[in-house]
């Protein structure tokens, strides 16, 4: 079974596409251990978004339950159903994850059950294409899916914004936003050089394991998520004249600034020291006024 990338490559005169952010992983230890940082086992449904040469999907079909491999670019398929053409457990489709439908693939499989193991715990493990990050890694989080884990290659700055903690450059919209659904660890880092063609940038393996439950109680989650947006947008600006300015509430600077004061928010401490809890309450009360 071939399972080099660069063999299969050229054994199947792959051309890549850069647009597509088709970087190949070339380094077999690092899958592994992409896969072993999402501890998969007989009980899992895997969704891999990008399965590429397939190498990674080898690698997941041999230790899943059953794994679904979402690749936009057909011109993959046929070296792809080839790489796999002795795993039953694995399903190739061929489509751009953002136009998918989760929840209907997860229902599906998880009922679909046929050879009797339990599949009852959904993962998510990709090595995604970098043009398209965020976008994927929210539909993932958004679509109230019953996820366990996921783990992700991304771009290491884009690791870094996920996990950061208030107060630093990296904490950011993105980082209230995933740690909003999930507890995100940075798992280690992988140079340019463990791809074919090698990126630009360093990459990172981050593991989100997903919340149960939110980690603050909310009275209208859009209103958090616009909180935290508008508190971002003028990164230079004061927290007060960023919300005011966002146009967003309907309320002047001085009512915010009474709101500020009423939490104990010094007016001109800036959006990004302020924890997802204060996040949390300052958007409850924009909720209830
Ligand atoms: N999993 C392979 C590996 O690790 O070697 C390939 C990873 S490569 C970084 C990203 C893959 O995602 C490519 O195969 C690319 O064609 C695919 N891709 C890009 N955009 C996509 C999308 N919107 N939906 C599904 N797959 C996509």
């Amino acid at each position: 079974m071939a399972r080099d990338t660069r063999e299969i490559i050229k054994k199947h005169n792959i051309r890549l596409t850069k647009s597509l952010g088709q970087n190949f992983l070339t380094d077999h230890n690092i899958v592994k251990r992409i896969v072993d940082a999402a501890d998969v086992g007989k009980n899992d449904l895997v969704i891999e978004v990008g399965p590429g040469a397939g190498s990674m999907t080898v690698e997941l079909a041999e230790r899943a339950g059953r794994v679904v491999a979402v690749e936009i670019d057909k011109h993959l398929i046929p070296a792809l159903s080839d790489v796999l053409k002795d795993y039953d457990n694995v399903e190739l489709i061929n489509a751009d994850i953002m136009k998918v439908n989760l929840k209907k693939i997860i229902d599906e499989r998880l009922r679909n059950n046929s050879d009797g193991t339990a599949i009852d715990t959904v993962k998510v493990v990709a090595n995604l294409p970098y043009y398209i990050t965020t976008p994927i890694i929210m539909k993932f989080l958004e679509e109230n899916l019953d996820i366990d884990v996921m783990v992700f290659m991304v771009q290491k700055e884009v690791a870094e914004r996920m996990s950061a903690s208030p107060g630093g450059k990296d904490y950011g919209a993105l980082s209230v936003a995933v740690q909003y659904y999930s507890k995100p660890e940075r798992v280690f880092n992988v140079p340019p050089h463990c791809f074919v063609p090698q990126p630009d940038v360093d990459s990172t393996v981050i593991k989100l394991s997903i919340l149960k439950s939110p980690p603050v109680e909310l009275l209208d989650k859009d209103m958090f998520f616009k909180t935290v947006k508008a508190s971002f947008g003028q990164r230079r600006k004061t927290l007060v004249n960023a919300l005011s300015n966002s146009g967003c509430f309907m309320k002047g600077k001085e009512e915010i600034k009474q709101i500020l004061e009423s939490m104990g928010i010094d007016e001109k401490q800036r959006g990004e020291t302020l924890t997802i809890s204060q996040f949390a309450q300052l958007a409850n009360v924009f909720s209830q006024k």
